[in-house]
């Protein structure tokens, strides 16, 4: 099949066909992959004008239309994960025959590299707004009820604003409303809304501004991006995070993974960096995690701690690492998640690498 110059991405290109019943126009994407997912499909609907974007390894198939009329807010997604099909159905508004599904816009029925899309933002609300430390909130936007839209696991957005006459983008890590909540809750599932844990800098261009959002404000949020794959955790036996700051906001989504559905995990360690004590994120909840499930253990590291301190102190190295570090059977499937500061990230890969650690067995959060 190989041998054949194109044929190969030609028969993997999806396609697409609609129907319409008297309220209802529905439109059938055939991915032509077998383990499609909620969090492959999204869709966005303003006015007339629909997107859907369907991601399929590093590409991604768009829908882009202008709609024949005009339909209400709010529409379904179904999805057929082993034959790999994606309905969107959309309630019209008036109940009129519709002559065809809508004038094509630039990129409908493009099948390209992911990397080749420009970022594609909607407008969310702020919907709460609080505190975490001293310097660190919990942001709650509110996804329009025309988009369809779930952050997978490692995955990050960017948010952009309008600065001082300047378009300015920023990538932030969507974590969970908590972590001790009981996951099953719907509310905190819903797809609706999107929670932001983020450090306000005193100098900082980005987060000032944020910072001065109100409540019932509107900032641009894009799609999701990222390399992380969930399949690396769902192997491993033994998964150490380590965190600097806010680079803890990759690891809550994946904990309450690692926690909730990988069965062969034996431990799960986080190894939290912090300069000082009134720093370390979310403390009550992960120590409350580790007194309710006993494969879980964390660590805090302070880097300028008081003389009360105690715990862990010191910055990331080799020495901290081959204590902290180990597998808890001789040849256990480890994973190791580092996210931080970028010399952080990039001392703490060498040092893994200086004890011998692979590159399958680490992961690496960056931009
Ligand atoms: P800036 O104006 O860029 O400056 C921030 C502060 O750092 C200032 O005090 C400045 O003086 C100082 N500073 C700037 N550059 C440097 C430097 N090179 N060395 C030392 N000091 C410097 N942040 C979160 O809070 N939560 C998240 O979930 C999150 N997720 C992220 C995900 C990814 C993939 C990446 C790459 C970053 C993430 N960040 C996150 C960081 C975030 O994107 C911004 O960098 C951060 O909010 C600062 O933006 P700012 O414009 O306010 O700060
Ligand atoms: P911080 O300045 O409060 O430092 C926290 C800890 O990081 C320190 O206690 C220290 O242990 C370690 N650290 C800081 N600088 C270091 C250095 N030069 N060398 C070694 N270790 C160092 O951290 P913060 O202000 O919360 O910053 C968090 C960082 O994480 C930001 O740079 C942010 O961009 C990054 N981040 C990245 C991602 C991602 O790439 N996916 C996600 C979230 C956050």
């Amino acid at each position: 099949e190989k041998n054949i110059p194109g044929a190969s991405a030609r028969d993997l290109t999806p396609s697409y066909d609609w129907f319409q019943t008297d309220g209802l126009i529905t439109i059938v994407v055939y991915t032509k992959q077998k383990d499609m997912n909620a969090e492959l499909v999204i869709v966005d609907c303003q006015d007339k004008r629909l997107r859907g974007e369907i991601i399929l390894a590093d590409h991604s198939y768009l829908i882009e239309l202008d709609l024949d009329h005009a339909v209400q807010e709010g529409f379904d997604v179904n999805i057929a994960e082993k034959v790999g099909k994606v309905e969107i159905v959309l309630k019209k508004k008036d109940n009129v025959h519709w002559k065809v599904l809508g004038r094509p816009l630039e990129s409908h029925n493009t099948f390209i590299k992911r990397t080749d899309r420009g970022l594609f933002y909607r407008k969310c609300k702020l919907v709460s707004k609080t505190e975490v430390t001293h310097d660190t909130k919990l942001f709650c936007l509110m996804l329009p009820k025309s988009t369809h839209l779930q952050v997978p696991t490692g995955q990050h957005v960017y948010l952009k604003q309008v600065i001082a006459g300047t378009e300015v983008v920023k990538p932030y890590t969507p974590i969970l409303p908590s972590l001790t909540l009981d996951f099953k809750q719907p509310s905190c599932h819903d797809g609706a809304h999107i929670y932001l844990m983020i450090k306000i800098y005193s100098c900082g261009l980005f987060t000032q501004a944020l910072d001065r959002l109100q409540i019932g404000d509107y900032i641009s949020v894009s799609s999701p991006e990222g390399n992380f794959k969930k399949s690396q955790v769902q192997t491993s036996e033994d998964l150490f995070l380590l965190a600097a700051g806010t680079g803890f906001t990759p690891m809550v989504k994946l904990l309450n993974f690692a926690l909730t559905e990988v069965s062969c995990l034996r431990t799960v360690k986080l190894i939290f960096f912090n300069k000082k004590e009134d720093d370390i994120l979310w403390r009550n909840q992960l120590e409350e995690l580790a007194l309710k499930d006993k494969r879980f253990e964390v660590q805090f590291v302070l880097s300028e701690p008081t003389k009360d301190w105690g715990g862990k102190q010191g910055k990331i190295s080799l020495s901290l690492l081959s204590e902290c570090v180990k597998r808890s059977r001789k040849d256990s499937k480890v994973l190791i998640c580092i996210c931080g500061p970028t010399p952080f990230t990039e001392q703490g890969v060498e040092c893994l690498r200086d004890l011998g650690y692979s590159q399958e067995e680490m992961h690496a959060f960056t931009a």
